[in-house]
């Protein structure tokens, strides 16, 4: 944790939803635009490695209440991860950013496996590295690959990129006087209940004193502030 004087390596995660644009599938003009941002700050030298959720395909949970069976229904939301983390490695590529996809469920002909120190050894050489399919194993969560991933590949924070400013005393949408923390500690966003991650994804972060800055993607050039150190959306520190 550095701020001020920014980050050198992070772990992004991105929600499957944004990378619908609203519906079921890639949409590419939204990848297109996060893999810019992304390569903007690549380019300045920070180390990035990336995992995104698969809400715009399945989730698991929400499959099996329609009669699908859980694991598997798992299983398939998190090979839509697998769709969205070769989507954003088409348009970093395109924007000149070398990347390699890592999943945690084995699939030669379209990405390595996991394998965290080679992870660490991409980074360093400036390579975007993208983790697909979650952790690999149902009723987790890419909240929970991410907090994991950033803690085994040695990353100074999380990025929680959501479609809001940061974590409010109360749903901003909801309630007129909600207020935008600037600053929150993991044991006050327990405390007060607050929405950060999923509790597995959180209590992972809070015992490894792992910060998570959770901040908009819509505002262009977030993701730069954020890696810079510079005080956006809000910071869960210990
Ligand atoms: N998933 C899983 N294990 C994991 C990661 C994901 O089983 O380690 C499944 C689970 O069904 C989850 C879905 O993949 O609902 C999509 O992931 P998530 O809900 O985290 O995506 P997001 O909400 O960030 O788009």
């Amino acid at each position: 944790d550095r701020p001020g004087r920014g980050y050198r390596r992070v772990l992004l995660k991105l929600g499957g939803e944004m990378f619908g644009g609203g519906s079921v599938g890639v949409d590419p003009d939204v990848v297109h635009s996060v893999a810019v941002q992304i390569a903007e700050v690549v380019r300045d030298g920070a180390q990035i490695a990336v995992v995104i959720g698969g809400g715009n395909f399945f989730r698991g949970a929400e499959l099996s209440t329609r009669g699908l069976d859980r694991d598997r229904a798992d299983y398939m939301a998190m090979l839509g991860t697998v769709m969205n983390s070769v989507a954003l490695q088409d348009f970093l590529e395109k924007e000149g950013v070398p990347t390699r996809v890592q999943t945690a469920i084995t699939m030669g002909q379209v990405a390595e496996p996991y394998v965290p120190r080679r992870a660490e050894r991409h980074l360093e050489k400036g390579r975007v590295v993208i983790f697909g399919a979650g952790t690999g194993m149902p009723y987790f969560s890419t909240d929970t690959a991410a907090a994991q991933r950033a803690l085994e590949i040695g990353c100074d924070a999380v990025l929680m990129a959501k479609a809001v400013d940061g974590v409010f005393t109360a749903d901003p949408r909801v309630d007129a006087s909600a207020e935008l923390y600037d600053t929150v500690t993991h044991r006050e966003v327990l405390e007060r209940g607050l929405k950060v991650a999923d509790t597995t994804a959180f209590s992972l972060c809070m015992d490894n004193n792992m910060p998570i800055i959770v901040f908009n993607l819509l505002t262009e050039g977030n993701i730069a502030r954020a890696v810079s150190g510079e005080r956006i959306g809000t910071l869960v520190s210990t």
